[in-house]
């Protein structure tokens, strides 16, 4: 491409940017500035409908977004673990919590979420499940335990597993020194959240219990 002439990306993305860079000039011009101080980091599921920026109406400079699918994160088990995935996010970590000094993380889910269905009913998918059936193996196991009788591919299952890989994901992200050492001295702060659909509510886990509670009004589901 030499004469400016767009190529490959599309219309609709290159009209966002005309709007993003009016609308934000001034912002990005006291980010590029001063820098960024991100409050919060988000790992979220990477559907399309679960995006943060939107659901949380942030602002660019605002926060860190990791996203895996399912918002599934690999546990941390020990000094020497050589897991290139434990190893990418133990990097994610430190940038945001140390380097950073973001003083919340939050995992955020969601009803509907594909990533459940898919560990649920064993997807067979040459790239995809080598990495995502395992990944979501501890929490399937717990939700088959919980609720034996109950058919894998049916909605209850799909909805307890969701919020099933909200837990194993704070539990394991909760294992990582970085983190753990950051939340026992109070610098840091790890809520987990299942977003749901269509409703835009967020559900908070209370950690102690596994249970859910509507953060806006306390009820408990
Ligand atoms: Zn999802």
């Amino acid at each position: 491409m030499t004469d400016g002439t767009p190529m490959a990306i599309s219309k609709k993305l290159l009209n966002g940017n005309k709007i993003f860079r009016e609308k934000y000039a001034k912002l990005m011009k006291d980010l590029a500035t001063n820098g960024q101080q991100p409050k919060y980091a988000i790992i979220a599921c990477t559907d399309s409908r679960n995006d943060p920026a939107i659901i949380f109406q942030l602002e660019m400079g605002d926060a860190f977004v990791f996203r895996t699918i399912g918002a599934l994160i690999s546990e941390h088990l020990g000094s020497d673990n050589e897991d290139a995935l434990v190893q990418f996010t133990d990097a994610h970590l430190a940038f945001y919590s140390n380097a950073m000094s973001v003083p919340e993380i939050i995992i955020m889910g969601h009803t509907g979420c594909g990533a459940a269905q898919a560990i649920a009913t064993g997807l067979d998918h040459k790239q995809i499940s080598p990495w995502l059936i395992p990944a979501g193996e501890k929490a399937l196991k717990r939700v088959k335990n919980k609720i034996p009788d109950t058919e894998t591919d049916s909605p209850e299952f799909f909805k307890a597993l969701e919020k099933e890989m909200v837990i194993v994901s704070h539990e394991h992200l909760t294992s990582y020194p970085i983190v753990k050492s950051a939340v026992e001295n109070g610098s840091l702060k790890v809520t987990s959240l299942l977003h749901e659909l269509p409703s835009g509510n967020l559900y908070e886990l209370n950690a102690d219990d596994g249970s859910f509670f509507l953060t806006n009004a306390k009820d408990f589901c």
